[in-house]
């Protein structure tokens, strides 16, 4: 994925995030805002102090979407954002238009949907 795709992909997460923190207070949100908008290398530790910190004023369910948010943005800053963790192939475009943090394909997503279901009658 080239940088400017990246970007724009980046710019989705951190809007995500900011919608989560304006739940918490326009304080976290203007707290990203600006760790965003900082120098390239201290603005990714902001943005991650700030992340950290959001996670604890959240409910678990707020915090584990949080916690996929922070993860997508590590991938992107490691190189690997955008490729399946499953089977390492490009994850569709589209498909992380509609779900930035997706860390699986859609033929892995509905493989492991399927050992889900077939797991259930078992528990
Ligand atoms: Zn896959």
């Amino acid at each position: 994925m080239d940088a400017a795709r990246l970007e724009h992909f980046k710019q989705l997460l951190v809007s995500d995030l900011r919608r989560h923190a304006r739940q918490v207070s326009d304080e976290q949100a203007n707290a990203i805002d600006s760790a965003n908008d900082g120098a390239k290398e201290s603005a990714d530790l902001a943005l991650r102090d700030v992340v950290s910190e959001l996670a604890l004023n959240l409910g678990e369910r707020e915090s584990q979407m949080i916690a996929d948010i922070d993860q997508a943005l590590l991938r992107i800053k490691e190189g690997s954002y955008g490729l399946c963790v499953r089977c390492n192939r490009q994850i569709d475009e589209r498909r992380l238009e509609a779900l930035p943090t997706a860390r699986y394909d859609s033929d892995c997503q509905t493989a492991i949907e399927n050992e889900r279901r077939v797991a259930r009658p078992t528990l």
